[in-house]
């Protein structure tokens, strides 16, 4: 679970450039390319965990690249278009793109869209951190030997921490992207949340494994 690698293929500089600061800001490498041959080239060269791929480039055409990287990656692909039209979509995702997100857009959902799609990936793969372990794909969370129930939401929660361990999630990261529309802005949930998982780690023998943020937020211990 080290940082993840976003490769981002777009021509548009301003939006490269204030992707990269945000991106690296929320704990990613980022590798940029302005074309599409270079970001084919770029994305055999360094195995990004996920592309970002403007569709409107001076070389290629955004479903071509998408296309070729199938051929040889099951890395995400989210598309950043200036169309927002219905047979655009379609044609994205029939080309292997899996989201699609229309420009202008914030760069904070961009965010959150890259993290729907790295937590899928990880499913099937049993991570581990230290003593404890999380099967994505049984849905289970063990520590040492012994099962720590969570609930579905716990669970996600505890997933998304263990996205990058040692780093701090804010309160508001966390709404965001374990509860998405659903929460009410005023809700103390995400501490509640915090507390039950902490009491269930600690009943199968589990200590400080989540680490208190004051005025900010949570870290799983890196
Ligand atoms: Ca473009």
């Amino acid at each position: 679970m080290d940082k993840k690698h976003i490769l981002i293929i777009e021509d548009d500089l301003d939006i490269s450039r204030l992707l990269r600061l945000e991106l690296e800001e929320s704990g990613f490498d980022v590798t940029h390319c302005d074309n599409g041959m270079r970001g084919l080239s770029a994305a055999r060269e360094v195995n990004p965990d996920l592309v970002v791929l403007d569709l409107g480039l001076p070389d290629l055409n955004g479903a071509e690249i998408a296309r070729r990287l199938r051929k040889t990656t099951e890395t995400p692909i989210v598309i950043l278009t200036a169309k927002d039209d219905v047979s655009t979509k379609v044609e994205m995702l029939n080309s292997g793109a899996d989201d699609y997100l229309a420009k202008p857009f914030h760069a904070d959902e961009l965010i959150a869209r890259i993290n729907v799609q790295l937590r899928r990936r990880t499913i099937g793969s049993t991570q581990s951190v230290g003593p404890m372990t999380i099967d994505p794909t049984r849905r289970q969370v063990f520590w040492d030997e012994s099962e720590v129930k969570l609930s579905p939401r716990e669970f996600e929660l505890l997933i998304y921490l263990c996205n990058q361990p040692g780093r701090v999630y804010s309160r508001e990261d966390i709404e965001k992207n374990v509860w998405g529309d659903e929460l009410p802005p005023s809700s103390n949930v995400v501490d509640v949340h915090i507390a039950n998982i902490r009491g269930k780690l600690r009943d199968a023998g589990g200590y400080g494994m989540i680490r208190t943020v004051r005025g900010i937020g949570y870290a799983i211990k890196g």
